[in-house]
């Protein structure tokens, strides 16, 4: 039994017996246990424990095992004081503490400390590393002609390096990553086994001599005979070649992105029309000279994630007009792998396409057969290497909002890192939705999302969902009592997840898309409600079997009720408006009772009189024409009219043309008209208000026939509506006396819009909440179902079984 601590600072010491001692000073050694959970496995967090340890004198050990890293420390009990605090506060860079347990134990008289192999014991629930960019160190040595890994494509440390792309499971050892097949050589094992190496454990630790290589192949899968694969790699790019090159997380197609004629190309062979493509710059100089960075997004381009930063562009900044069409912003990253590193170092090139190397919204490549038979029509030269990626995971994507980061794709860099649960959940599944589809894995106090999947729309798609669900199951040994999904019984995910569940007898929960959006961001802040939710989204089914998507939602993480919402409008065509605005337009014209055969309406919908007509018969007769409330389709219709955008080709493409050529208008001025009106007559089945759109077109209509320029139409657009929801928000609180707000839904990721909604709840007194850790959009809509699920599955246990 372990001696009770408290007791020797009130009588006497439990270890030496002297009466009044006060236990900090007595000279008698103690031992003690020390459990650290988080993301302390392949993050030099042993060698730092143990440097730790051995300044402050003392003996014991550390392993890891999968609870996290297991620690026995035995001295003095001020050292092992000192030792607890700095443990927290002088943390490698790559890890994070999410608790530190102590135990008192047994004095064993050890002198030395030690650093113990792993175990594979117990219950998961430890963090796995994210995959981290290449650090300063290596970075250095790497363009170091005297050091031995000068040049070497594959460089890594404790600090830095793949992670989750690598590894099949935990604990994160060697053997269990695509490293095991390479044997280190004598000097790279010596620093792997050196606790004062900065590549101790350092699991992908490798060098020219033993480690991973790379070399170039052509289309047809012969090789391209090269000394240096790197340099021919760059000829080809400076040539205007596109070359398919293997990186961390999958492949990217990369091309010179100041070579119209190359860009153009890739487009074409991607059929990738109008979509921005990420690029890669050289280094910070490169980045501000092609972009306006502000602090926070310069900051954000060299987190260890290296995620895309969406950031305004410069003019005339060289880059070719194709990479980003008609939109503002450029999608930046730095390069964050060795080989990305090497492309750049003779400073020839400035800035290099590197988009998923994929046809259009097929999931990432990433084995080298795979990439041969997906990409042998696009690229026209493959720069492959023979270290396995066992996870298929995209660059993730972040705005700034207000100088805080918002993620608008969160894959590398970023997974799988847990996220905190305001409660303890049971094991569970939670599926998504069906577009931009991430699910959720979580239990006890922590969710893990899987990295971004793509559209679950083709079988492509659901085959990388069942893949990542099979990997991150097997991670972190989570096998799910309980499934979770959408309520619309036509996603392909909600069929999936039933069958999913029957075949294993679990129960499953249907999850009103909206609801799931709020309890995310309540989630993320630790809220249990209750909450105005303010939901703005492109599609998400109803209770009430419509298209939902501009709510006002009094919302805890149970319970929902719907206070207002967008008016419904018809949507001719159904799912074909997405990529056809003009018809959502039409939609909305109609039920603003606007005039369609006025003839410059037409034109500006580009539409045929016929086709009209056949618009509106649609809609008078109700025949595939779903009604929606939808935020995003009220932008689609707007943009389509003001911008005269018939078709788009991606999702939201209107919108954010929309948003982006409003960038440089002021907020105010002529926005009156253009503000939703609140009625408060029950038209709604469910009693709640409506938000009435009827002025705001007619609004937009004067101004287009009076010439106003587009800019400031879309200016006005975005602050009428924004007023409109505030004043909708304020109603809430009205009758509930709620007076926290919480920001959810694809729209958030308008930046305007959501700066102007944030601004003006708070001028109104509003405490406002929006999302950090995970996506406002679909992605970061399965960790708020898992919170729903969880808080009615926690509901019906503590109300016990029905009564007679
Ligand atoms: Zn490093
Ligand atoms: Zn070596």
């Amino acid at each position: 039994m372990p001696p009770v601590r408290e007791t020797a600072i009130r009588y006497s010491c439990v270890r030496c017996e002297a009466l009044s001692v006060i236990e900090n000073t007595c000279p008698e050694p103690e031992r003690r246990g020390v459990l650290v959970r988080g993301v302390v496995q392949g993050v030099g967090f042993r060698p730092f424990v143990y440097r730790l340890a051995t300044e402050e004198g003392l003996a014991g050990f550390i392993g890891n095992d999968t609870d996290g890293v297991s620690i026995e420390v035995e001295g003095q009990t001020e050292r092992i004081e000192a030792f607890l605090a700095r443990l927290r506060v002088e943390i490698p860079p790559l890890a994070r503490i999410d608790s530190v347990a102590t135990q008192d134990l047994r004095v064993k008289g050890e002198s030395d400390f030690l650093i113990i192999s792993s175990q594979v014991i117990g219950q998961v629930s430890t963090g796995i590393p994210a995959d981290a960019a290449t650090c300063p160190d290596c970075l250095h040595e790497l363009l170091d002609p005297a050091d031995r890994r000068y040049r070497y494509p594959f460089i890594n440390c404790t600090n830095c390096g793949p992670r989750f792309t690598i590894t099949r499971r935990i604990p994160y050892d060697r053997p269990q990553t695509s490293m095991a097949k390479f044997t280190m050589c004598a000097a790279c094992q010596a620093e792997y086994d050196n606790p004062l190496n900065r590549r101790f454990h350092a699991q992908p630790n490798a060098c020219w001599d033993c480690g991973p290589r790379l070399w170039m192949e052509s289309p047809d899968g012969s090789p391209i005979p090269a000394d240096d694969p790197v340099s021919v790699t760059i000829e080809r790019l400076l040539a205007g070649g596109i070359v398919a090159i293997k990186g961390i997380g999958g492949f990217h197609l990369s091309v010179d992105a100041t070579n119209p004629d190359a860009v153009r190309s890739l487009r074409e062979r991607k059929h990738r029309y109008g979509k921005p493509l990420a690029l890669m710059v050289r280094d910070m100089e490169a980045a501000r000279a092609l972009c306006l960075l502000t602090p926070a997004e310069e900051a954000q381009l060299q987190t260890s994630a290296h995620p895309i930063v969406l950031a305004r562009a410069r003019e005339n900044n060289g880059i070719a007009p194709g990479v980003a069409p008609a939109i503002p912003w450029l999608g930046i990253f730095l390069p964050y792998a060795p080989l990305q590193h090497l492309l750049f170092a003779d400073r020839r090139l400035r800035a290099l396409v590197m988009t998923s190397a994929n046809l259009s919204e097929e999931p990432i490549a990433i084995d080298n057969d795979e990439a041969r038979t997906r990409l042998g029509r696009i690229a026209d030269a493959f720069l492959m290497h023979d270290r396995e990626i066992l996870q298929r995971c995209d660059d993730s994507v972040i705005a700034l909002v207000d100088g805080a980061p918002q993620l608008i794709r969160r894959a590398r860099g970023y997974v799988p890192l847990g996220i905190e649960l305001p409660f303890d959940v049971p094991p569970m599944l939670a599926v998504g939705g069906h577009l931009k589809s991430v699910f959720t894995l979580a239990r006890g106090r922590f969710a893990y999302q899987s990295q971004h999947l793509g559209d679950l729309e083709n079988l492509a798609g659901l085959e990388f969902f069942q893949e990542s669900l099979a990997h991150l199951m097997r991670t972190f040994e989570i096998e799910p009592e309980v499934v979770v999904r959408d309520l619309h019984p036509g996603y392909l995910s909600s069929s999936w997840a039933n069958d999913w569940a029957a075949a294993r007898g679990l129960p499953v929960v249907a999850v009103p898309h909206h609801h799931a959006h709020i309890a995310a961001c309540m989630a993320e802040h630790g809220l249990e409600g209750p909450v105005i939710g303010l939901s703005l989204d492109g599609t998400g089914y109803g209770t009430d079997g419509k298209i939902w998507g501009g709510e006002v939602l009094i919302s805890r993480p149970d319970q929902f009720a719907r206070f207002a919402h967008l008016e419904y409008v018809p949507v001719p065509g159904g799912e074909a408006a997405i990529r056809e605005p003009w018809r959502m337009a039409v939609g909305h014209l109609h039920t603003a009772g606007i005039d369609l055969n006025d003839p410059a309406i037409a034109e500006s919908l580009g539409a045929t009189p016929k086709e009209l007509a056949l618009m509106q018969r649609m809609i008078e007769r109700g025949l595939n024409s779903p009604l929606t409330s939808s935020c995003g389709r009220l932008f689609d219709a707007v943009a389509a009219l003001v911008l005269k955008r018939r078709t788009v080709d991606y999702e939201a493409q209107a919108a954010i043309e929309l948003e982006g050529i409003a960038i440089d208008e002021g907020d105010k001025g002529g926005c009156q008209d253009y503000v939703p009106e609140l009625w408060s007559t029950k038209q709604s089945n469910d009693g709640s208000r409506i938000l009435k759109t009827n002025r705001l077109w007619h609004a937009v209509v004067d101004d287009l026939r009076r010439g106003e320029r587009e800019e400031r139409i879309a200016a006005r657009f975005h602050s009428g509506l924004a007023e409109g929801f505030i004043w909708a928000v304020a109603n809430a609180r009205k009758t509930t006396g709620i007076a926290k707000v919480a920001l959810s839904g694809g729209c958030f990721h308008n930046r305007r819009l959501t700066r102007l909604l944030r601004e003006g709840l708070r001028e109104e007194g509003f405490e406002v909440f929006q999302h950090r850790q995970v996506s406002p959009g679909d992605g970061g809509l399965s960790y708020g179902q898992a919170v729903v699920a969880a808080a009615i599955l926690r509901n019906r246990r503590e109300q016990g079984p029905p009564g007679p």
